[in-house]
């Protein structure tokens, strides 16, 4: 019995005919596209994008060092020398990501003890030589610089849910 309804479906194309039936529905009702780059999709303040390192308002680094994301990075993807800076504060003497091996884990930022390195919500970035993969120290920092007042903001308005 159930051979000779599927029979007739097929005959009767009602598959094809339920499948158009959706495509005339969803014809008239407002469109789900974005128009990217002109419009933009809304952003978690959690989006884990770009790297950056932070300093504190004084301008001092806040890496310490410690090494604790370079331990937790499960794509090995930061690579971290210290060494004992002039006003005898530990401090990283080379800090590495390597952004082609990063995953986006978003680990590095959830283990550091002082908010230095943190991801950005910027995923606009790409590269143009062999070796812009990674991302020194110096660069790190500069994202962080130019980007702080978004990082402290989103930074602020995460904190109620942590
Ligand atoms: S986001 Fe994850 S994979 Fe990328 S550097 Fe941080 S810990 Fe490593
Ligand atoms: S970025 Fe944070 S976790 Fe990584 S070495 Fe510096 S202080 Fe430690």
């Amino acid at each position: 019995m159930g051979s000779v309804r599927n029979l007739t479906k097929t005959l009767l194309l009602g598959e094809l005919l339920t499948g158009l039936g959706v495509t005339l529905r969803y014809l008239f009702k407002p469109k789900f596209t974005v128009h990217y780059p002109f419009e933009k999709a809304p952003q978690s303040v959690r989006y884990r994008g770009l790297h950056a390192l932070r300093r504190y308002p004084n301008g001092e680094e806040r890496c310490i060092a410690c090494k604790l994301c370079e331990a937790v990075c499960p794509a090995l993807a930061i690579t971290i020398e210290s060494g004992v800076s002039a006003d005898g504060t530990r401090r990283t003497t080379r800090y590495d990501i390597d952004l082609f091996k990063c995953i986006y884990c978003g680990f590095c930022e959830e283990a550091c003890p002082v908010d230095a390195i943190v991801e950005t919500r910027i995923h606009e970035y790409h590269m143009e030589n062999r070796g812009e993969n990674i991302m020194t120290k110096d660069k790190l920092l500069a994202v962080g610089e130019r980007y702080e007042a978004m990082i402290a903001a989103d930074k602020t308005a995460d904190a109620p849910y942590r």
